[in-house]
């Protein structure tokens, strides 16, 4: 798919706000600073696609994206974890978030970002929980793959396989760096296995 031509489409700050819920998409989550932005960057070849998402007010908004076919797109969900964040703000994000997995017809999959040198957080079991209930297929990109060696890296690609024996069926990982582009045809590879008709 031409995930070159993607563009920004519009925001949402809950479910009802979203595109009409027809055709396909897939949607993007992880913790702050997992690298999400940049792997969707590094995923459209582009250099600030994800940056609005980033913009100050808007870390909570669900930011859809077009790519070349219609009726495809691409889904940056809110980032989660951030240091300050009320302990009701975080309840919200929580209700939209599992909603959204639980409710949203067009989702196809559920790319889960983590940092490979800390997997598995608090917030990433609580998503691969709402996944796993919703019976969502989730692929995990461990990122910035770049700052281990090669053996620690397939050492946690193993860990993380490791622990999500069990939901083999659903989750499948990976390991990817936006700096140095790796993973993005495995990545790319999967969207593609999602979004076809
Ligand atoms: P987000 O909060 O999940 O959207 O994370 P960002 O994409 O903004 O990345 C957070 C930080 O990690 C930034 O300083 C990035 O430059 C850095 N980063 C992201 N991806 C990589 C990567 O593949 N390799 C390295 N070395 N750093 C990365």
């Amino acid at each position: 798919l031409h995930y070159r031509q993607a563009r920004f489409l519009i925001s949402a700050a809950t479910l009802a706000q979203c595109p009409t819920d027809v055709g396909a998409e897939v949607a993007f989550a992880g913790r702050s600073n997992a690298g999400k932005s940049s792997a969707i960057n590094a995923l459209t070849s582009q250099k600030a696609l994800a940056r609005i998402s980033k913009t100050p007010g808007r870390t909570q908004l669900i930011n859809y994206f077009t790519i070349g076919e219609t009726g495809r797109h691409l889904v940056d969900l809110p980032g989660y974890g951030y240091a300050k964040v009320p302990e009701k703000v975080k309840r919200e994000w929580q209700t939209h978030l599992s909603n959204y997995l639980r409710n949203r017809q067009a989702l196809r999959g559920l790319v889960l970002l983590m940092d490979v040198r800390h997997p598995l957080s608090e917030f990433d079991q609580m998503m691969l929980g709402w996944a796993n209930e919703a019976r969502m297929p989730v692929h995990i990109l461990l990122t910035k793959s770049d700052k281990l060696k090669r053996g620690p890296a397939a050492a946690s690609l193993q860990k993380v396989r490791h622990a999500l024996k069990e939901w083999e069926d659903l989750v499948s990982v990976q390991l990817f760096s936006s700096l140095k582009y790796d993973g993005v045809e495995q990545a790319h590879a999967k969207l593609d296995e999602w979004l076809a008709d």
